[in-house]
């Protein structure tokens, strides 16, 4: 009998790695703003057609590439950002996989326009379907430019599958915020066909919140910070009375990146204990930083969640370091009759 096991080529490799990383425009935006930081950006605009169907394009103004990288970014498990295995104990990048642009060149029309600083000319390159369409010498600015146009043009059940405008856009704006969230000292915009929806200057923690979810949410913060050996703990909790029934407000960042993760939220919970009318639920702004041989965030591809070496201690202090905060605002319990 003749062998029949084959390697897929690369371009269908890519596709199906793409079917884990790119979910919806919303998962392109995530990975493409996560660059730009990674790049060392000060300022990043994000520009949006149509919920993301029809344009996604990110401008940062970050370390750009060289031709050569320029080409080599979207192969797969190409990335600057580790060497070893045991990289993965020590991150300090937001992207370590290597998979998100070859991804992302797999199932739609991607355009990249890339300068050093230190380079007089840069790259413009143009690549469908995981091939390259053409690649040039231009004239750009230092950093990087992504033009993502008819995402999943080759993948008609994921393009149905995408929900209204309306839906789309707001997963956007989520990573977004997270994104902005967790880097105040950069400065971001949104456009949406053609309006401004965010304009973000670089700020500190407080101020970004504020300018992310209104002025009116100043006065509902109440500051929380802690530090021990196994975690410093920044961050806000909002004022008990201020507390929604609906989900609202609940963020944590480790090391600046988003992450859900149902256990710590508990911990944020328990905290609030008597504080809470019926049914409501606390809101919260809470920034981890652990030493990164601590953490495995190589859990799931978008690495929303992670594993923590000491669970059960983080629990613990942040939960008494929320109480204290809560406490030292001598936010008053709820009386039986209010509730
Ligand atoms: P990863 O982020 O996991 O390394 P990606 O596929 O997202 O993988 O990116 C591949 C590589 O392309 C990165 O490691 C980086 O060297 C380069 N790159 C991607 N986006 C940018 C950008 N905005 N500015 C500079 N370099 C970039
Ligand atoms: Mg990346």
């Amino acid at each position: 009998m003749s062998s029949i096991i084959q390697l897929l080529p690369d371009h269908v490799a890519n596709q199906i790695a793409a079917g884990e990383v790119v979910q919806r425009p919303a998962s392109v935006v995530k990975e493409l703003l996560e660059n730009a930081v990674d790049a060392s950006a000060t300022d990043i605009k994000l520009i949006i057609k149509d919920a993301g169907k029809t344009l996604i394009q990110v401008i940062d103004n970050g370390v750009g590439m060289n031709a050569s990288d320029a080409r080599l970014c979207f192969e797969r498990h190409a990335t600057s950002k580790i060497r070893h295995a045991e990289d993965l104990f020590a991150l300090c990048t937001k992207g370590f996989r290597g998979e998100a642009l070859a991804s992302i060149a797999a199932i739609a029309h991607v355009e990249m326009k890339t300068k050093q600083e230190q380079e007089e000319l840069g790259t413009h390159i143009v690549i469908e379907g995981s091939k390259v369409v053409s690649q040039d010498v231009a004239v750009v600015p230092k950093g990087t430019s992504f033009s993502i146009k008819n995402l999943f043009y080759n993948i008609p059940a994921r393009r149905n599958f995408l929900k209204s405008d309306t839906v789309e856009f707001r997963h956007i704006v989520d990573e977004f915020e997270r994104v902005a969230l967790a880097h105040p000292n950069i400065s971001f915009v949104l456009y949406h066909n053609g309006s401004e929806m965010f304009n973000l200057p670089m700020a500190n923690q407080r101020q970004r919140i504020v300018g992310v979810f209104g002025a009116r949410t100043n006065e509902k913060l109440v500051p929380v910070q802690e530090t021990t050996e196994i975690v410093k703990i920044q961050g806000f909790a909002i004022k008990p009375e201020f507390a929604k029934k609906s989900r609202g407000e609940q963020f944590f960042f480790v090391n600046n990146r988003f992450i859900k993760s149902g256990y710590l939220h508990h911990a944020v919970v328990a905290a609030y204990e008597g504080l809470l009318k019926d049914g409501c639920q606390p809101g919260y702004f809470i920034y981890l930083e652990v030493p990164p041989n601590t953490i495995d965030i190589n859990i799931h591809p978008t690495k929303t969640e992670i594993k923590f070496d000491d669970e059960h201690a983080l629990y613990a202090i942040l939960r008494s370091s929320i109480k204290h905060s809560l406490g030292q605002f001598n936010v008053a319990p709820v009386l039986d009759f209010e509730r």
